[in-house]
């Protein structure tokens, strides 16, 4: 399931939440409650260069695609 990631307009928090894709419009709630949230461009979901490589979400940084290893 893809991940979003949201800003709260309120308290300024990012967070981030795995909906269906057809959800990823819905509004969302801040863990603090706040209802006024922005969606910003996920740099998960879409690597642009390759096409089939694996985004990483977490870890060192390194063999990420950088062609460090
Ligand atoms: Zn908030």
């Amino acid at each position: 399931m893809p991940r979003y990631d949201y800003r709260c307009r309120a308290c300024g928090a990012t967070f981030e939440i795995s909906r269906p894709m057809r959800e990823a419009a819905d509004p969302a709630a801040c863990p603090q409650g706040h209802d006024d949230t922005v969606k910003l461009l996920s740099t998960v979901a879409v690597t642009g260069r390759g096409g089939s490589a694996p985004a990483p979400s977490a870890g060192g940084g390194c063999c990420g695609g950088g062609g460090c290893c």
